[in-house]
């Protein structure tokens, strides 16, 4: 249900790359809804490495403040991830993630008629708190081996039963009376028993919490090793519906499903917990276009309607998806894309649609 406001207060993030250039983009078509949901009042908030690099700290306690106390949901850009180890900073989009208890990720990846040849609607919900994400990494030098690197990787009951929790719900909400929805687990618990096998068995066994859920006439749960799942996932994407995964498998099946979907600048994503919302495309902040113009802003204003969605402004988030829809359609498509249209002339298109 929508949360009935007379306005809507929204923390912009934009952080580093195009994520600067997307954020105002997902702001205009926000605009452009007009009285199709509350005035939405924008806050921007400062983060990422950029920021780190001026003032010594990449999550500023004022950014995390507000995210908690001044507004109802937030979009967030992109933020800039150096490959080489820098003292004193790490990421705050996982920071904010677990400060916030975003506990899931989800992201929608529908192939566009016309773009792609292939079927593609799936939603991937990604675990968005654990796994490899807690950073423990410890590196030590030994005689036998020189220097030895280890990696702790979290997986906790806890936290793999609130993600199966989503991703049941968003099953539930996809099933049709002449066509289950389909859940798949994804793993690598013949490997990996302990960590994966928990993540495995505690998503199983959230079922029982719900007759819907274990009713295999609305809900047919299987599972991938995650190897089997890239493979079968390129072979053949409309074999799949809802996939709930770890955070890192998920963090790769994502990416790699955007690939299918003909581009990462369609892809958005929700970072959802109980009681908030922080909308962002699944992309990066593509360095190699950064400032020329030329991003895609299709993965952020999708971003912004999914947000809208899960707040339960369903129709104007449904109109925003129509008029992206269409403006693909008709041609007006980013390089990524193999159009020559620039960010500013699909988001003047959509803007007109709306
Ligand atoms: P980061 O470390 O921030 O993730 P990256 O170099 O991995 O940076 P990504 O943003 O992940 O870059 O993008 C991967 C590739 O996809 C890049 O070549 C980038 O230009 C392209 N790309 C990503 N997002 C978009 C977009 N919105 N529009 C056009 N191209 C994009
Ligand atoms: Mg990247």
């Amino acid at each position: 249900a929508s949360l009935g406001l007379k306005k809507l207060r929204i923390g912009m993030i934009p952080a580093d790359g195009v994520g600067r250039e997307v954020l105002p983009a997902a702001q205009r078509i926000l605009e452009a809804l007009g009285s199709r949901i509350p005035k939405p009042e924008f806050t921007h908030l400062d983060a990422g490495f950029e920021y780190f690099t001026r003032h010594g700290e990449a999550l500023p306690q004022e950014t995390v403040a507000a995210m908690q106390n001044d507004v109802d949901c937030a979009l967030f850009g992109a933020v800039g991830s150096p490959t080489r180890k820098v003292t004193g900073y790490s990421s705050p989009i996982v920071a904010l993630r677990k400060k916030l208890n975003l506990y899931a990720n989800v992201r929608p990846v529908h192939s566009i008629n016309g773009i792609d040849p292939r079927h593609v609607d799936m939603i991937i919900v990604r675990e968005n708190t654990e796994c490899l994400y807690i950073k423990q990494e410890t590196l030590t030098t030994t005689e036998e081996n020189g220097k030895e690197a280890r990696a702790t990787r979290l997986i906790t009951e806890r936290a793999s039963k609130q993600i199966g929790r989503m991703a049941f719900r968003i099953a539930l909400a996809r099933a049709r009376p002449e066509q289950p929805a389909g859940l798949t687990i994804v793993h690598k618990s013949n490997v990996l028993s302990t960590t994966d096998g928990l993540f495995r068995e505690s998503v199983r066994a959230v079922m029982q919490e719900n007759p819907d859920w274990s009713d295999a006439s609305k809900i047919v749960v299987g599972e991938q090793i995650v190897d089997s799942m890239v493979y079968r996932m390129f072979r053949e994407p409309e074999a799949f519906d809802v996939v709930v995964a770890p955070n890192l498998y998920g963090d790769i099946l994502s990416d790699a499903a955007a690939a299918l979907v003909g581009s990462l600048g369609l892809v958005p994503s929700i970072n959802a917990g109980d009681t908030f919302v922080m909308g962002e495309p699944v992309h990066g902040t593509a360095p190699d276009i950064a400032g020329l113009g030329i991003v895609n802003p299709v993965a952020a204003i999708r971003s912004a309607a999914l947000m809208l969605d899960h707040l339960g402004y369903t129709e104007p988030a449904k109109q925003i998806e129509e008029a992206v829809v269409d403006v693909l359609k008709e041609g007006v498509r980013t390089k990524d894309l193999g159009g020559s249209a620039t960010t500013e002339e699909v988001v003047a298109a959509i803007e007109k649609r709306l």
